[in-house]
């Protein structure tokens, strides 16, 4: 059976070829969104050479006193021609006039009869307290590069560059289809042999946690035609994920392989050597130009999340060109054994103590412990050919 890396490598191959379309937001909009182009600056950073501290502007010489001709505040320029003996008062971020190019802080010296003198002790430099003209950054220059994620001090910096309308990559569109005869909706209290539907809302979480665009197609039962229906009018739709929950095993009712190459998405693997969430199918679509990446992940609501994180996830990083995010590695806390030699991924809890990562493994390798997935914040990676882990061994864990 593939093994996860192999299998990974297929999902990651496949989703380099896919193109984004971009769009335009206003820059309120652009948090956490992906830059689609370099930006550069209009204008020099700062734009003009401005005082770094509240104090007194005057023009570098071996004058230690000064006489105190005006004032200067920011936004309120007055272009002052000082001489070597003469000083005005100036606040931070203020323009400095011409004639000057230091500045002392107000704590510095001391004032009397509107001449100000430094205090004793105190050492001046021409260009003290200064900022120059385009030190940050010169007009034309890249300020922040294509494919930069978006976060506040990103933000900074376009709004400083004039950029009120942001060019960023259109939020990927994943679509969800849910089958199973035995589910009821969330409103529903379930009866008899029914379950509530509850891996949809959880991978509908996970895409927009991400950031992306999770469309819920609902839920259908377990018939082939029906199925077949709805999955080829989520392939007519607009979306660049198809994704479904269910049918993927080999029970009787299990028809989804059939229905993806009856559909002719082209099957890239079926089953993982993994551990939760082996059943996974893993496809294309190519439709016209453009490919629509599909995964028909098993029911379970473990696996179909664990799935989500372990292979979903690094897609839509790879499209977006972002890197995924790091794995931490973890002194483990409990021992644990595997008779099998898949790759496993155990729900635990990683903590940070005193600088260094812990993890603690749950108990239940069940794939429906509804209760323990919610309380865990991580996956421990345990690789095929460890059969043993011990507690203090090293482990690779995955945040979710
Ligand atoms: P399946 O992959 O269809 O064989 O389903 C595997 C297990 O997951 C069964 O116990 C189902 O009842 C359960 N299951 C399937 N779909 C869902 C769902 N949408 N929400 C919660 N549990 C599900
Ligand atoms: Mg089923």
């Amino acid at each position: 059976m593939l093994n996860y890396s192999d299998a990974l490598r297929i999902v990651c191959d496949e989703s380099s070829k896919i193109e984004t379309s971009v769009e335009k937001v206003h820059i309120l909009q652009s948090v956490n969104r992906i830059l689609a182009e370099d930006v550069y600056s209009d204008i020099n950073l700062p734009p003009f050479n401005n005082s770094a501290m509240d104090g007194y502007a005057f023009c570098y010489s071996d004058v230690r006193k000064w006489k105190l001709i005006g004032e200067i505040s920011a936004g309120n320029y007055k272009d002052y021609i000082l001489s070597p003996d003469e000083t005005v008062l100036i606040t931070t971020g203020s323009k400095l006039p011409d004639s000057a190019d230091s500045v002392v802080p107000l704590e510095d010296v001391e004032i009397s009869d509107s001449f100000i003198c430094l205090k004793d002790n105190v050492k001046i430099k021409r260009g003290m307290n200064v900022r120059l003209c385009g030190s940050d950054l010169k007009k034309d220059q890249v300020v922040v590069h294509k494919y930069t994620k978006i976060n506040p001090q990103v933000v900074a910096a376009l709004a400083s560059c004039g950029m009120e309308q942001v060019k960023v990559l259109q939020k990927l569109k994943l679509a969800i289809l849910t089958t199973g005869d035995e589910l009821v909706p969330v409103s529903q209290k379930p009866t008899g042999d029914k379950i509530r539907v509850s891996n949809s809302y959880a991978l509908s979480a996970a895409v927009t946690e991400l950031h992306q665009s999770a469309d819920l197609l609902g839920v259908v039962n377990d018939d082939k035609s029906r199925i077949k229906e709805l999955i080829s009018d989520a392939l007519h739709k607009e979306c660049d994920f198809l994704i479904t929950t269910g049918g993927v095993s080999v029970g009787k009712y299990d028809f989804l392989i059939e229905v993806f190459s009856e559909l002719k998405i082209e099957v890239r693997f079926w089953k993982v050597n993994i551990k939760p969430g082996k059943p996974i199918v893993f496809g294309v679509y190519q439709k016209n130009e453009r490919k629509i990446l599909v995964f028909g992940l098993p029911g379970n609501p473990v696996s179909s999340l664990v799935n989500f994180q372990i292979f979903i996830r690094p897609a839509i990083a790879k499209i977006l060109h972002q890197q995924d995010s790091a794995k931490i590695s973890a002194l483990l806390l409990n021992g644990l054994t595997k008779n099998d030699t898949k790759r496993h991924f155990l729900r635990g809890e990683l903590v940070n103590e005193n600088g260094e990562w812990r993890a603690t493994p749950f108990s239940s390798r069940s794939s429906g412990d509804f209760a323990e997935m919610s309380k865990s914040n991580c996956l421990i990676e345990i690789p095929e050919h460890i059969m043993n882990a011990k507690q203090g061994d090293v482990v690779e864990c995955l945040l979710i």
